[in-house]
């Protein structure tokens, strides 16, 4: 069992960049630097050498550090092989499927297209960690920008069968935003009541709310939960197609 340890670092208004360091082998991959600078101070102030950038899509807040990362360390930048053209300083893509190693931590990437068309997400399976940029957040998912709904519940539904303990690194804090929209479709939800209240407690202190657990997400996230009785009532969807009830529940946060 190969651990990572991973640090969190706030940049921008609401992103968060990681770094996941392995140990044995002193590799450390930066997940979506959107800047450099703060990656660079974080790795330093630990003694560690940034290896590789993994990229989960090519936006700009995701992407932004990578050229002056891999200028100052040398590190392999790997990145969705449908996204290789603007993914800046890619060296290495990579699509469904794929294995691939930081040091010697084992990593699963899958497609999970919708929110951009060849976004992908990496999953440590011996760490319990999944990182899924823009494509589940705790309590919210994506918005699909280039795919359709279909597309983007597909992705979903690939995320949530991974283990409950999984731990959802998510790439933005939107979690006290999302919670106000699912209470909005799942009012009687128990489960989500009471995490709402937790992550207002944990805001005011300025606490993050990534990661969650998938376990968390399943039992309170609207968006992994069209098949919910109370949530197809309140958007007066009783019995319809799981997603057709996910396509009007993106529909509505978009407008909400
Ligand atoms: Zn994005
Ligand atoms: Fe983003």
């Amino acid at each position: 069992m190969t651990q990572l340890d991973i640090v969190q670092i706030p940049v921008l208004n609401d992103n968060y960049i990681y770094l996941a360091h392995e140990a044995t082998s002193g590799a450390t991959a930066v997940i979506d630097p959107a800047v450099a600078g703060p990656v660079l101070e974080a790795a330093a102030s630990r003694g560690w050498t940034i290896t590789h950038i993994i990229n989960t899509h090519y936006h700009g807040d995701h992407t932004g550090g990578n050229l002056e990362i891999k200028e100052k360390t040398g590190c392999t930048i790997i990145g969705s092989r449908i996204e290789s053209d603007r993914t800046p300083g890619i060296d290495q893509e990579v699509s469904d499927g794929d294995h691939i190693k930081i040091g010697n931590a084992p990593c699963i990437v899958f497609d999970v297209p919708g929110h951009t068309e060849g976004h992908i997400a990496f999953w440590f399976e011996e760490s319990d960690a999944l990182f899924c940029g823009d494509t589940l957040f705790a309590l919210g998912c994506g918005r699909i920008f280039e795919g359709s709904p279909l597309e983007m519940w597909t992705s979903l539904s690939k995320l949530k069968v991974l283990p409950g303990s999984t731990k959802v690194f998510c790439a933005h804090e939107y979690t006290q935003a999302n919670a106000k929209f699912a209470l909005s479709v799942e009012p009687d939800n128990a489960a989500l009541v009471a995490r709402s209240k937790e992550i207002d407690e944990m805001r005011l202190k300025g606490i993050p709310t990534v990661p969650s657990t998938l376990a968390q997400e399943l039992a309170t996230n609207p968006f992994l939960r069209p098949d919910s009785e109370d949530l197809q009532r309140t958007i007066g969807m009783s019995g319809g197609a799981i997603v057709d009830v996910f396509a009007e529940t993106r529909k509505r946060k978009n407008n909400f």
